[in-house]
């Protein structure tokens, strides 16, 4: 198998600290089944850690933005420094999206009007600059529903954990649909359900790396390699070969975030 996007990493977490350098270099090598990757960024530090590697290496490629459950600890003036930070992406050629951004109503003290309001400002942002969105919403469907509406937003809803009804939505709304090595577990009916209403030109691997690496490598570091796991449980259910499956997520990934090459 080649030719695999992986559509949201974070190689930032501190999980890959001791050999960062050389995951990315083997991942991204010449001789990988991976394609591209993009690094979905969560804070400053993190957008900040996607341009800088959007530089070093060809395939890798960059969103910058705030995630949910970092809005307690935003910086001043966060807006202008999202301003900043896209200026910085951009002027790389590599930006894909504005991203993560979202609701997550499941940590513990979230607050859902800082959320909301923080979430708003990012997708009016994106629209202003007609970017994409990389959207998280853990336990919040119908609000990130809603506002995704408000916004027209154009992107994809990333480790899609939703219902089969909210993906047919999503699909309606013209969304992509990001899958992670969840698909690929045992306990994985729901997703496998919501797979069913997703278009093969509409989803997106992902491994959302270090986390929910696939059987066999369950509980393990996950890394961009692993999508092939994930690529054979789509091509099982859409009768599809699993290369073809990579070859037809690289593309949709590819017109998603504006990659033309
Ligand atoms: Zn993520």
């Amino acid at each position: 198998m080649n030719n695999i996007f992986d559509s949201h990493c974070h190689y930032d977490d501190h999980w890959f600290d001791e050999d960062r350098q050389e995951v990315l270099d083997r991942v991204l090598g010449k001789d990988s089944a991976v394609s591209f990757v993009n690094h979905a960024a969560t804070d400053v530090d993190s957008s900040l850690f996607g341009i800088e590697n959007a530089k070093k290496y060809p395939n890798f490629y960059t969103s910058v933005g705030f995630h949910p459950e970092n809005v307690d600890t935003l910086p001043e003036n966060w807006l202008g420094k999202l301003g900043e930070l896209y200026e910085l992406a951009a002027a790389t050629g590599k930006l894909t999206a504005i991203g993560e951004i979202g609701l997550d109503y499941h940590y513990e003290g979230y607050n859902r009007e800082l959320e909301i309001e923080v979430f708003e400002k990012q997708l009016a942002f994106a629209a202003e600059k007609d970017l994409p969105v990389i959207v998280h919403s853990r336990d919040a469907t119908q609000d990130t529903m809603e506002l995704l509406k408000k916004y027209k937003a154009k992107g994809v809803i990333h480790c899609f954990s939703g219902s089969a009804e909210t993906a047919e939505e999503a699909i309606g709304m013209g969304l992509y649909i990001g899958f992670t090595g969840v698909l690929a577990f045992k306990n994985a009916k729901k997703a496998l359900r919501a797979l069913e209403k997703v278009p093969m030109d509409r989803l997106l691997l992902e491994t959302d790396c270090p986390y929910m690496a696939p059987p066999p490598f369950r509980g393990q570091r996950c890394e961009s390699t692993m999508i092939a796991q994930v690529a054979e449980v789509v091509a099982e259910q859409k009768g599809l070969s699993p290369q073809q499956v990579c070859d037809m997520t690289c593309e949709n990934a590819k017109r998603l975030y504006g990659i033309d090459r």
